[in-house]
């Protein structure tokens, strides 16, 4: 096992709770997943003042102005992702490293990219607390993907892109899914990729809202800028 997490770090009752209506409410259907989110402690992933929210059914402000995923949402993403243990993960977005967190428990290696260096190392100190030996995480514009580590079984974007970066479905495997919410800076729809041989299929799924992806194949920034 990558990780003895079996930290009694509290919200045990109440995370039982969170995960118990993820079923009944039909968004978690795979047994693993649901294991996962029993095992992970949110609220070590958001600010002290937060942790009595952290189990709440809503994202949360991190730092940088940034915030940590919905857990329905995440959960419907890895349900549609479907991560297994023998497969290698690349994550844009780190954010808090929540779902980094996730990822490496349900899979066989994670690298995640996050472009806010704070961020990043926010990030890793969560997700090494936890003991993960299978994950990396490195500051630079997720949208260009990780050439050096490709190509993934699994690619998944935690932020909202115009549409699919391109160096992302190129370095996606033979076999490999991909998962994406696209669509404007406000309002997108998680987009589901497959890869079989040169063939690549979309289908378009649920309503989300997401934070920007902002880089080279997604938008730019305040400040115009697009790295
Ligand atoms: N899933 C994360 C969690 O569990 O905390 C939350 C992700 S947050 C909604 C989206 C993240 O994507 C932000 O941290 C943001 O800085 C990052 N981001 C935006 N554009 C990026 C890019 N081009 N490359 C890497 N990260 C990016």
């Amino acid at each position: 096992m990558k990780s003895e997490l079996i930290i009694d770090s509290g919200f045990a009752f109440r995370r039982s709770l969170m995960v118990e209506k993820l079923w009944r409410d039909g968004v978690i259907t795979n047994p693993s997943i649901a294991e996962a989110f029993e095992i992970i402690p949110r609220h070590l992933f958001v600010p002290k003042s937060l942790w009595h929210k952290a189990y709440e059914d809503q994202p949360l402000p991190i730092i940088h102005d940034q915030t940590i995923s919905q857990p329905s949402v995440i959960a419907n993403m890895l349900e549609i992702l479907e991560p297994r243990k023998d497969l290698r993960v690349l994550e844009i977005g780190t954010g808090s490293g929540y779902q980094t967190a996730l990822l490496a428990f349900l899979s066989k290696c994670v690298f995640s990219i996050e472009r806010i260096k704070r961020l990043a190392d926010y990030a890793r100190a969560n997700v090494y607390a936890l003991k993960f030996d299978n994950v990396t995480i490195q500051v630079f514009d997720g949208t260009l993907g990780w050439k050096a580590n490709a190509p993934f079984d699994r690619i998944i974007v935690s932020a909202a892109a115009p549409a699919a970066p391109k160096p992302l479905l190129e370095q996606l495997k033979d076999g490999g899914r991909m998962v994406v919410p696209e669509g404007t800076r406000d309002k997108q729809h998680i987009c589901l990729y497959t890869k079989v041989g040169n063939k690549i299929e979309r289908v378009v799924l649920n309503e989300v809202s997401f934070v920007p992806l902002i880089g080279a194949y997604g938008w730019e920034d305040s400040c115009g800028n697009s790295s």
